[in-house]
């Protein structure tokens, strides 16, 4: 953090916005509409973030594409699901919030700027009580990113790449003058603003913070993109902002090893189940894909095979991810599973086992040794699929806590004076467990909060030329 340089900043602009995420970008698309003027400043030479990397799926309740596909949903249904994962350790006027701005959210991306979006119809996402990821056709991230930069570009808002912000600006009451900026080369810039918006995500990216805060993961394969080494959290406390549920994040416990390819939850959730080196089940698979990311690597090596058959097979195919993996030889096939289980080299007999648990569970109806209940599946036909899988972390989801206008809130629960936050900056609403993440959550908090960011920071600086005027 630096005082105000003694002559002031050469050139100011009323809002600045820090990272080309989701989360910057509706932010600096809503700052826009509502009058703002703002530059957004992004470290890559291309903005990509851990956006590009996410399948690009957002939840929302209660949208004309649910309507159209007769889907019956609202957010306060939305909101109890939120909460029920995170165990009530969540914010709930955040919680509240983003659940009822996810629907208005996504229909502003559809309707204002294009986005095709449609409804994932084909499999249920582990929690929630209603089918309500809306993506975009490839099912990733990086067309999300794209169509957020394409409308940035449309409404022509200068986003400044191979900006890094090194350091902020403030003066002694907290308020943000400006922000440094340095760039590949070592030189550096100034550029005063008047509001602040943190859309720089999370910590995940910084082996320390990741050491202190998530020890358990601390050896996790770091999924997430590179470029997010907790400068928000870092400024936010030289501020004296609360952070909140710094332990909280997203896993994954079904990455193609060693591949590193996302292998879509939906191969479980459809009826597929996962084993060890030893061919044996050990968890029941259905709680969510965070959490299991830590009892995946619980397992002897680290490692776990995901277990499913074509028609499954065919459903994760919407995925870009899915079929990258497969075109990558990361997906084995065989008609028999003694067949796949010699082309995984997994003992045969312990696999026939797991399988034959699994039927039993759909034969009896009854939920299986670990109260996975495996009714709902369709019965399998080769050929059998398996992709040999580990845990990692995707992303962190403690942060900055903030009030109902994204503003920045200090550890007294007073917003700061000119910082707003939104997505992996800002606290989610996960709460300070893996466990407690909802599938979605990440885009849910940067596109609705960095919305919201992005209004309430115009409004700020358009009250303030007001009220000097
Ligand atoms: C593999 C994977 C799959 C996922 N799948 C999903 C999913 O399907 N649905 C979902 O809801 N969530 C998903 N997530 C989580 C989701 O991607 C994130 O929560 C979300 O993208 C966060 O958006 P953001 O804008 O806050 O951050 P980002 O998209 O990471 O953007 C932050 C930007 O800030 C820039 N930046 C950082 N520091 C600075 C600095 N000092 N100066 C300038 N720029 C800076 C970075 O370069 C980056 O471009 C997934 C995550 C991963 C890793």
């Amino acid at each position: 953090m630096k005082s105000v340089p003694a002559g002031g900043f050469q050139t100011s602009v009323p809002i600045v916005i820090v990272g080309a995420g989701a989360a910057g970008l509706c932010a600096a698309l809503a700052a826009h509409e509502a009058g703002a003027e703002i530059v957004v400043l992004e470290r890559d030479p291309i903005p990509r973030g851990s956006t590009a990397l996410s399948a690009g799926l957002i939840p929302a309740a209660g949208t004309r594409f649910q309507k159209a596909a007769g889907i019956s949903d609202d957010p306060a249904i939305f909101a109890a699901d939120l909460k029920r994962k995170a165990h009530d350790t969540a914010d709930p006027a955040i919680v509240d919030l983003v659940a009822r701005q996810a629907g208005p959210t996504v229909e502003w991306l559809a309707d204002r700027h294009g986005f095709p979006f449609s409804i994932v119809h084909d499999f249920d996402y582990p929690g929630h009580s209603a089918r309500r990821m809306h993506g975009l056709p490839s099912r990733s991230g990086v067309e999300l990113i794209d169509r957020l930069r394409q409308a940035a570009d449309e409404y022509e808002i200068p986003l400044v790449v191979n900006a890094a912000v090194s350091t902020l600006y403030a003066d002694a009451d907290r308020v943000v003058r400006g922000v440094e900026i340095t760039r590949p080369d070592g030189t550096g810039d100034a550029l005063g603003c008047e509001a602040l918006i943190l859309a720089c995500n999370g910590y995940g990216g910084a082996a320390g913070f990741v050491t202190k805060h998530i020890p358990d993961m601390r050896h996790a394969w770091y999924f997430g993109h590179p470029g997010n080494r907790g400068d928000a959290v870092l400024w936010g406390e030289q501020l004296g902002a609360e952070l909140l549920h710094m332990s909280g994040h997203q896993g994954h416990g079904s990455v193609a090893h060693p591949h590193g390819i996302l292998i879509t939850w939906a191969v479980i959730m459809e009826g597929g189940f996962q084993v060890n080196v030893r061919g044996e089940r050990f968890s029941d698979e259905s709680l969510g894909y965070s959490e299991q990311a830590g009892v995946v690597l619980a397992q002897p090596d680290g490692i776990a095979f995901d277990i499913f058959d074509e028609r499954i097979a065919a459903v994760a195919r919407q995925f870009a991810d899915f079929r990258q993996a497969e075109a990558l030889g990361a997906v084995v096939e065989a008609r028999t599973l003694a067949l796949l289980a010699e082309r995984l080299n997994l003992p045969a007999a312990a696999l026939a086992q797991s399988f034959a648990e699994t039927e039993e569970s759909k034969r009896s109806g009854k939920p299986d040794r670990f109260g996975r209940n495996f009714t709902a599946a369709v019965r399998w036909e080769p050929p059998f699929k398996a992709v040999k899988v580990t845990g990692a972390l995707f992303h962190t989801q403690g942060g900055l806590a903030v009030d109902g206008s994204a503003r920045v809130l200090d550890t007294a629960g007073k917003p700061l004076p000119n910082i707003f936050a939104a997505g992996g900056a800002a606290v989610g609403v996960s709460g300070p467990h893996a466990n407690g993440y909802l599938s979605g959550n990440g885009l849910l908090t940067a596109t609705v909060l960095g919305r919201v960011a992005g209004e309430s920071a115009a409004a700020f600086v358009t009250e303030g030329a007001q009220a000097s005027a």
